[in-house]
């Protein structure tokens, strides 16, 4: 075996009371349908023969240097507190330092049964395989903080949800794998011992300069109002944003049933299982606060006295509501080509989303427009967007390259709903073509590419995604 990569491991130094070291479980006949040089680059990792990858990602060679485990961790599902979560179908190989110096773990999602899987059948299929693939590279390209995608192998068994289809595994690449989880199990439980040792890893792997469990949970705070504004930016729907789902390095995590919005509708939802619309696109900036506030109160559970730290653990969760504003505030502000700002900002934004809705204008395209036209095609009634468009004009002289702005803030391309089951019904039939032309045109979403512009184009009614499911 030539393929190489060069682990250097944290966490399986930690005690054992927070992961369980095992293999993955071999599977039939594994191929590689997809390795990502880029990352591969960063991350120090040279390619390495066809075959020998996809045993590897497959899960049936361990590589030199790997040390596997499944994590522990805990979750509030839907609101409702899960005492044991963990990883049921994910295999942390080890973690890399790349060559710009960030440690990342490489994991193995799909990769068997483990001692946390509870229901499960420890597997995934092709299509949300490659759904995560896609999306979370094309979030990585929009500058948005995620996990990013290594390969992708097929494993040549069967894996039953519906229906049969064919089983999958992606290597994925994180800053880390601690979530808020991570840390509620052990507070829990009641183990404060465990969860001063994962605090301080927490710090020193991710945020150096924070002090003590309150410096953590500030420095958590401001990168997730970073990640959410930048999801609202983009129209973004996570889809389950549990706390076993939110990252404590701020990078989004688990493309399960997420979505990019076609028309705007701030109530939307796309999760077939979030019936009550607890996630819906609009409710993402006040539950990641309530996520926050399940990570203070875990944080607490190790201070001498909490009650002395409670108030400033208090006052980090309140802060936050008017950090996301501010936040949500200027990337919208970029939206329309506005870099200074102006107390009536808010107010021509607000208008613009609610013309928008009335006018089931197409999230994307319409702030795409507004700097390479016709804006006004995309709203029902155009006659509503002149009446917000010379407001608006009159606001932009008093900025400097307004169109520059808008070009580097706006997409054209995103990976669709539409065109993301698209590609899945093609590569289940064992085409990907689509994949790849999904892959290299969202690797430069904010060009114009000739000859692609199909990928930009929204859903005809027929194509209408109603719902991404859950059974992935
Ligand atoms: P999720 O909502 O997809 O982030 O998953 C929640 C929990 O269910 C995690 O602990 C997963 O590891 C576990 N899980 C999801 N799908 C499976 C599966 N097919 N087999 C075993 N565990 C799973
Ligand atoms: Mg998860």
């Amino acid at each position: 075996m030539t393929f190489n990569i060069p682990f250097d491991n944290t966490f399986a130094q930690l005690d054992p009371l927070f992961y369980t070291k095992l293999a993955p479980e071999p599977v039939a006949a594994p191929k590689l349908r997809a390795f990502n040089r880029d990352l591969a680059r960063i991350l120090d990792v040279s390619e390495g023969e066809t075959s020998e990858m996809a045993q590897v990602f497959g899960g049936n060679v361990v590589p030199g240097g790997a040390e596997p485990l499944a994590q522990l961790y805990s979750g509030h599902q839907f609101g409702n507190y899960n005492p044991q979560l963990g990883d049921g179908r994910a295999i942390l190989l080890g973690e890399v330092v790349g060559q710009d110096g960030i440690r990342r773990d490489v994991q193995l999602k799909g990769s068997g049964r483990t001692p946390y899987s509870r229901q499960g059948d420890g597997r995934a299929w092709l299509g949300p395989v490659l759904r995560e693939y896609v999306v979370s590279e094309a979030m990585h390209a929009l500058g948005i903080p995620t996990t990013r995608a290594l390969a992708a192998v097929e494993t040549g068994e069967t894996v039953w949800r519906e229906r049969g289809y064919p089983g999958a595994i992606l290597a994925r690449v994180a800053q880390s794998h601690l979530r808020v989880g991570t840390f509620q199990i052990f507070a829990v439980r009641g183990e404060t011992a465990a969860l001063k040792t994962l605090t301080q890893y927490a710090i020193d792997r991710h945020y150096p300069e924070a002090e003590g469990p309150m410096g953590l949970l500030k420095a958590v705070r401001d990168r997730q109002v970073a990640l959410i504004s930048a999801w609202m930016g983009v129209g973004f729907i996570h889809g389950v944003m549990n706390t076993d789902n939110c990252s404590i390095a701020g990078e989004t995590i688990d493309y399960g049933p997420c979505a990019f919005m076609d028309v705007f509708k701030s109530n939307r939802v796309f999760s077939s299982i979030d019936r009550g619309g607890r996630y819906a696109y609009g409710n993402q900036p006040q539950i990641i606060v309530w996520n926050l506030a399940q990570l203070a109160t875990a944080l607490l559970q190790q201070m001498e006295k909490p009650e002395d730290a409670v108030e400033e653990a208090t006052e980090i969760v309140h802060a936050m509501p008017a950090l996301l504003h501010e936040a949500w505030l200027n990337r919208f502000r970029a939206k329309i080509g506005i870099e200074g700002n102006d107390e009536a900002d808010e107010a021509l934004i607000t208008s613009l989303l609610n013309r928008m809705t009335d006018g089931q204008a197409d999230f994307t395209n319409t702030f795409r427009a507004l700097s390479d036209g016709p804006a006004r095609d995309q709203f029902a009634d155009p006659e509503a967007f002149d009446a917000w468009e010379s407001d608006w004009r009159a606001r932009l002289t008093q900025e400097q390259d307004p169109v520059a702005v808008m070009q580097a803030t706006n997409p054209v391309f995103i990976p669709r709903n539409h065109r993301v089951e698209e590609m899945i019904t093609a590569a289940v039939e064992g085409d990907f073509a689509p994949f790849e032309r999904l892959n290299r045109v969202l690797a430069t979403p904010f060009a114009h590419q000739e000859g692609d512009m199909d990928l930009a184009r929204p859903p005809a009614q027929g194509e209408v995604v109603q719902a991404t499911f859950c059974g992935t």
